[in-house]
């Protein structure tokens, strides 16, 4: 499903779900699919009724039915990072499916979908917190012991003073991850803070471990540190599960009740 936070147009769930007999046939188009090149089964959000301007997230419905490669036309995408993962664009053409497929309230798909969404920020905004913790670990080490003109570079407070900037906003960020956290597991409301969470955590993160490329200099290109790959990888949290904007919006119309932008 294209992201479906405060600010999403619905209109963009392509896939669409039709009544054929007493099954379901479903077609359309879904990009970035984790995953399908293994998949046996998949998880989709399908259009099943008209889309309602006044109610746009109604009317969708879930299915999680077998990936038929007889029906769908999956394509790998070659990208900057997560390579641990494929990720791909897929063209379905009439995958057939059961009512015993539908997870859930048939139209009620998005509101089943998003409850799942809080809980992955929260675990977003932990990787991207270790994932700066990591590079500041080995750019502290780097600035300790490496020694340029007679003295170790970390002496220099342009170079020690992103790392301990980055720190502090890691540790914050955990904080507040931390408390979604704690209010998801109590059953409480923590789209607040769950998205907070994943929005502070993916900008401290990238800065700490652009903070570390820079301070191992040329090194910071060398995989051996593995500084660099951190930097790509982490660089995916500001635009994926969701978008740092969309975070912004979700927080200006949710938290602070400002009118939609839309
Ligand atoms: C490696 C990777 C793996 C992924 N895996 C999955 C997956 O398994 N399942 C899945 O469903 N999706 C997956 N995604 C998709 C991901 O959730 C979306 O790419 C992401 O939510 C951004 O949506 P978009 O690409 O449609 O960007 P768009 O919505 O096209 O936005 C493009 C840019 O414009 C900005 N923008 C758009 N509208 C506004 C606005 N109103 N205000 C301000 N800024 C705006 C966005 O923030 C963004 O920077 C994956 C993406 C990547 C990169």
């Amino acid at each position: 499903v294209t992201e479906p936070n405060a600010g999403t147009d619905t209109s963009r769930i392509e896939t669409k779900a039709e009544r054929v007999g007493d099954g379901w046939r479903i077609s359309g188009q879904k990009v970035w699919m984790t995953n399908a090149q293994n998949a046996d089964k998949v998880l989709l959000l399908t259009r099943t009724q008209p889309r309602d301007p006044g109610r746009p997230f109604d009317g969708m419905t879930l299915f999680f039915v077998d990936l038929d490669r007889n029906n769908c036309d999956v394509r790998e995408i070659e990208k900057l990072a997560r390579s641990a993962v494929d990720s791909n664009e897929v063209f379905i053409d009439g995958l057939p499916a059961t009512d015993d497929d539908i997870v859930g309230t048939p139209g009620s798909g998005f509101q089943h979908l998003i409850e799942a969404l809080n809980p992955e920020r929260i675990v977003v905004a932990f990787e991207a917190i270790g994932m700066g913790r990591a590079a500041l670990k080995v750019g502290a080490e780097y600035a300790s012991s490496r020694v340029v003109f007679g003295r170790e570079i970390g002496r220099n407070q342009s170079v020690a003073h992103p790392l301990a900037d980055a720190l502090a906003r890691l540790d914050a960020a955990e904080l507040l991850a931390q408390r979604a956290a704690s209010r998801y597991d109590q059953g409480l409301h923590c789209g607040r803070e769950a998205n907070s969470a994943k929005y502070l955590a993916a900008s401290a993160a990238f800065d700490a471990c652009d903070a570390a490329l820079q301070t191992l200099g040329g090194y910071g290109f060398a995989k051996e540190y593995l500084v660099e790959r951190w930097w790509r990888e982490v660089r995916m949290f500001k635009l994926a599960p969701i978008a740092q904007q969309m975070v912004l919006n979700y927080l200006s119309e949710r938290a602070l009740g400002i009118p939609k932008s839309y």
